[in-house]
């Protein structure tokens, strides 16, 4: 009986590594993290992850039989098909052949994806994507991270830049400096960086702001916290953050026609506070059949969405071959 396999869910980030094992209907049955130890240029990660996997599996009893295979997410820049890491700045790797040494490490098939991407499957699968299939996920932490889902299959583009939303200009003329090498992109405005960074330079303008009152360093939580009271400089921050994101996503839906628009990530915390400057500005620009089609939602699966993504890989991609 297939159904009663489980699939196993992994989530590489800076700092943790989160892993899952989830049954066929994508509940987690057992989660757990381990930190990412990033010596050597991360080359003890896989080896990591698979005595991670085997002492679980061994604390429940269970063999590697009971596993169809591992889907995990990774940052940087990753080649689909061979699951092959050409560079993750955050972790060390450089030509990493991730999905090889995983797989002979743990006897078990890897798919591998982006982080963000498997986010936005987990949350197209068993998250506020409410099974969705043609889904946009923007991310905004401490930088912006996108998924597309079209037609309920990740679209990667012709070398898996797809996606990446963070990086649309938003300010063409000038701008601030983006980690990627170009100025004024999404991700300098929109990210929780770029909300306080907009609200610290123009603190001045507004010297009796409530801003001013908060003691050590503002968070863009501050910032919509304020909104929400009616500060007029909080408002100012608030309604250039929402016209840009707004602008963005509506360019977006014009092309891609999604029915949920999935917002995740810390600032996402804000609810309705966001969503609902956001929704106005996305209400300009986007076509009358695009918004009605479009439902706006806050991601629900917080740091799960990625494990889950993880087992909707392996549940579509791996078993069909298994
Ligand atoms: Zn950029």
């Amino acid at each position: 009986m297939v159904e009663k396999k489980w699939f196993i869910g992994v989530d590489l980030g800076g700092t943790t590594i989160k892993l899952a094992f989830i049954n066929y209907y994508g509940e987690i049955q057992h989660k757990w993290e381990i930190p990412t130890d990033k010596s050597e240029e991360g080359r003890h990660i896989t080896t990591h992850i698979a005595r991670a996997l085997d002492d679980k599996m061994e604390e429940l009893g269970l063999p590697n039989s009971h596993f169809i295979g591992i889907g995990m997410g990774a940052p940087g820049f990753i080649e689909m098909e061979t699951g092959f890491i050409y560079h993750a700045v955050n972790i060390g790797w450089r030509d990493f052949p991730l999905k090889d040494k995983l797989e002979m490490e743990t006897g078990l098939p890897v798919i591998i994806d982006n982080d963000a991407n498997i986010a936005a499957l987990g949350e197209m699968w068993r998250g506020a994507g409410d099974g969705a299939r043609d889904l946009l996920c923007v991310t905004l932490g401490t930088g912006v991270g996108g998924g597309i889902i079209s037609g309920g299959e990740i679209i990667h583009g012709t070398n898996g830049m797809a996606g990446e939303i963070g990086h649309i200009t938003s300010i063409v003329d000038g701008g601030v400096q983006c980690n990627c090498g170009k100025k004024g992109c999404l991700e300098t405005i929109a990210s929780a960086t770029g909300v306080v960074r907009t609200a610290l330079e123009t603190m001045d303008e507004h010297p009796e702001g409530s801003l001013h009152k908060i003691s050590g360093e503002i968070t863009a939580r501050d910032v919509f916290d304020a909104y929400r009271a009616g500060d007029a400089h909080a408002t100012e921050v608030v309604n250039f953050t929402t016209s840009h994101l707004g602008l963005a996503i509506a360019n977006l839906a014009n092309a891609l026609n999604p029915s949920k628009i999935v917002i995740g990530g810390g600032v996402s915390k804000a609810g309705d506070t966001l969503l609902l400057p956001l929704k106005e500005e996305f209400d300009k620009f986007a076509l009358p059949r695009v918004k009605e089609g479009a439902d706006f939602a806050i991601a629900t699966l917080g740091n799960d969405a990625g494990v889950i993504g993880g087992a909707w890989l392996v549940k579509t991609k791996l078993m069909q071959k298994s």
